[in-house]
């Protein structure tokens, strides 16, 4: 699968005793404690949870961006194209 252009991410948390496998750092993750959902360009059927900490620090990285990143770097014409 090619790496994808933009992530939604948001907050998650659930009461399910579910554990998840973090994408960035490997180490697991409860679902019960404050995590993030990431989903590749919206695609909830691929998304994955991870930890706040890993996404924010990918995100610091430039190796994360985020769908308004993502917007705000296309050039102008592209969506003003005749
Ligand atoms: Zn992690």
């Amino acid at each position: 699968m090619e790496a994808p252009r933009w992530w939604t991410v948001r907050r998650a948390h659930s009461n399910r005793p579910a554990t998840y496998r973090c994408p960035f750092c490997g180490g697991l993750l409860h679902a019960m404690s404050e995590h993030m959902v990431i989903a590749p360009e919206g695609d909830v059927e691929h998304r994955r949870h991870a930890h706040s900490e890993c996404v924010a620090a990918e995100h610091r990285a430039g190796r994360l961006h985020t769908y308004d990143d993502w917007r705000k770097a296309q050039p102008r014409k592209r969506w003003f194209r005749r």
